[in-house]
């Protein structure tokens, strides 16, 4: 996304199934592809980590 991507906003290449539409591509922002999961936000699956990050709104 041009000048970033704000929070609360979907990103442009997250698909309709959740999924990075960049995933293998050489266009996939360095610091989408520097990110690792860490449990203690991501929990162990999607659910979960939408708990998480809701409750630190
Ligand atoms: S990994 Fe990065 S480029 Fe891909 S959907 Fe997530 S924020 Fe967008």
């Amino acid at each position: 996304m041009e000048n970033g991507k704000p929070k609360n906003v979907r990103c442009l290449h997250l698909t309709s199934n959740m999924l990075c539409a960049l995933f293998e591509s050489p266009q996939r922002p360095k610091v989408c592809h520097e990110c690792k999961a860490d449990p203690v936000f991501c929990g162990k699956n999607f659910d979960e980590a939408l708990e998480i990050f809701n409750s630190l709104e």
